[in-house]
């Protein structure tokens, strides 16, 4: 199995841009595996699925495999494709988000989608996976595992920022609530929850810079790499 660098944490804690940047750095690919799991939402959605009705997961998977949604690489990382085309657009609009905690939380959904990340360095490709789960469940012998984190306030303006909306007290507020419900779903569900590994590294980033959050991780990882045994 070749190297995995896996960063888990709660939402918007700048997971995927640091892991991204984190595998430019190290010549890895990028793996976000809450994109897979948002391609499975969208795909849900557009089967009918509706927020609080109960979830047909075999009907859902099918489907997903009808219209062929997959992680393709694209240079750096691998993207979200569903029907030929990239999908990364629409698996972050608000109903996907609303909606992907409840579809992630059904445990055969979850198998669906670790058999897929599993494959990429089952077949000796290096990646920096993040996640909810990555470093508990997903590759629990992982290289490095990083459990990254920010203030509410921190990681609700940030997502803001992200995406070019202004950020007011009432916005702030309103989207830390959104973050707060989604983290409470993904930490108390039976299966698979959000938590630390024993074995992680705990990294609070809201006082680092983007430059310096990624430092630190590639510097993490370099040392894992090169330690004997
Ligand atoms: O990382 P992102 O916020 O895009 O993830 C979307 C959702 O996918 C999370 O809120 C969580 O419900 C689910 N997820 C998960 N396990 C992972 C990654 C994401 O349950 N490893």
């Amino acid at each position: 199995m070749a190297h995995v660098i896996a960063i888990d944490g709660p939402a918007a804690s700048g997971k995927s841009s640091t892991a991204r940047a984190v595998a430019e750095a190290l010549g890895f690919a990028h793996l976000d595996s809450g994109a897979l799991y948002r391609g499975v939402t969208l795909v849900a959605l557009e089967h009918g699925a509706t927020p609080g009705a109960p979830l047909d997961a075999n009907a859902i998977l099918l489907e997903a495999e009808r219209r062929g949604l997959s992680l393709l690489y694209d240079g750096t990382g691998f993207s979200v494709y569903l029907g030929g085309e990239p999908a990364d657009e629409a698996i972050r609009s608000a109903p996907v988000t609303g909606m992907v905690s409840a579809v992630s939380a059904v445990p055969e959904i979850r198998e669906w989608v670790n058999e897929r990340l599993r494959a990429l360095p089952g077949a000796g490709q290096p990646v920096v996976v993040d996640g909810r789960d990555i470093g508990t469940v997903v590759f629990p012998d992982a290289t490095l595992k990083v459990f990254l984190t920010a203030s509410p306030r921190t990681r609700a303006a940030r997502r803001l920022t992200q995406r070019g909306q202004a950020v007011g007290d009432a916005e702030l507020a309103q989207e830390t609530s959104l973050l707060a419900a989604r983290d409470a779903a993904d930490s108390g569900r039976p299966v698979a929850p959000l938590r630390m590994a024993e074995d992680a590294v705990p990294l609070d980033g809201t006082a680092l810079t983007f430059a310096e959050q990624v430092a630190e991780i590639v510097d993490l990882a370099r040392a894992r790499m090169t330690r004997p045994g």
